[in-house]
């Protein structure tokens, strides 16, 4: 089973207090947090410059965000002359420990730790009231934009908390693409079937 452990964990003040904060340093518990305005991995002299570590090095900083955009978002390649398939994009985590070597997200991220929104509530608030707010519309909402929709998760346990959310929604599908095989932890959930868990493989190396 893969097993991901930080070196640290480094929490912004705004998000302190939050719950999904106190449960992922709560699975971490040996693990150093350090408490601070807000992280800007870039002044950061400990090893996560992605210009002179590898990638590998600076995913070993967790950091806890606070999240201030807009969490749901129109699929980025939504045009007006393209027929679109409803799909909506939910920013959970940034980067991903797999590193496949094809993968975008290596170049096109320009932080090399591995970033947490830990403001989740106000986060799924926000997927609440876009998705009340056009009772017509069927969302097909996928968190894999920024990272592998499961591979921390087993870990983290972030997921459940969104699939019991997404349950509870009449009029949103809850889609998670991964490469990640640790879903064990999220089988007997009650998903209401509004979640959708699907895999890519990769051919053996
Ligand atoms: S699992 Fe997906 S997001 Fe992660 S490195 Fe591989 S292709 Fe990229």
């Amino acid at each position: 089973m893969f097993q991901y452990h930080p070196e640290r964990i480094i929490i912004d003040k705004a998000v302190a207090a939050e719950p999904l904060t106190e449960q992922i340093c709560g699975r971490f518990p040996e693990v150093p947090t350090q408490l601070v305005e807000n992280f800007a991995w870039h002044q950061d002299e400990t090893g996560t410059d992605p210009l002179r570590n590898p990638l590998t090095q600076g995913k070993k900083t967790l950091h806890l965000k606070y999240f201030k955009g807009t969490s749901i978002k129109a699929c980025p390649g939504f045009s007006n002359d393209l027929v679109c398939c409803n799909y909506f994009t939910l920013d959970l985590i940034e980067n991903c420990p797999f590193e496949c070597t094809y993968c975008i997200l290596q170049a096109f991220l320009n932080k090399p730790v591995i970033t947490v929104h830990a403001n989740l509530e106000e986060i799924l608030e926000q997927v609440r009231q876009r998705t009340v707010a056009q009772p017509d519309t069927l969302f097909r909402v996928g968190t894999g934009e920024h990272s592998d929709s499961l591979a921390l998760d087993h870990i983290l346990g972030i997921k459940s908390h969104v699939i019991r959310f997404f349950a509870k929604l009449p009029n949103a599908l809850l889609e998670l693409k991964t490469k990640s095989s640790n879903v064990e932890h999220l089988l007997d959930l009650p998903h209401g079937g509004k979640t959708v868990i699907s895999w890519s493989v990769n051919p053996e190396a």
